[in-house]
């Protein structure tokens, strides 16, 4: 598994919706991978902060949608951070 696999899998990961064996494979790219596992800690972070915004957990497709939300607000996707609020 490469980087780019893994991304588009990082909810079902985080849900535990992955089969046994796709998640293994996720276990040990992160666990090899520093960039993944800054990325899956940073990812973690921003769900946690979501859910605390809303109080509760979120539908995973709220959440994914507040998720790029915040995380494009804090400049996580490659852009810099802006000064615009
Ligand atoms: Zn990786």
């Amino acid at each position: 598994m490469r980087c780019d696999d893994l991304e588009p899998l990082l909810t079902d990961f985080l849900e535990g919706d992955l089969p046994a064996d796709v998640e293994t494979e996720a276990l040990e790219h992160v666990a090899g991978c520093r960039a993944c596992d800054l990325y899956l800690a940073e990812y973690v972070e921003t769900i946690e902060l979501v859910a605390e915004w809303g109080g509760e957990a979120l539908p995973t497709e709220v959440s994914q949608r507040m998720l790029a939300a915040v995380l494009n607000d804090l400049g996580i996707n490659g852009s810099a951070p802006g000064t615009g609020s």
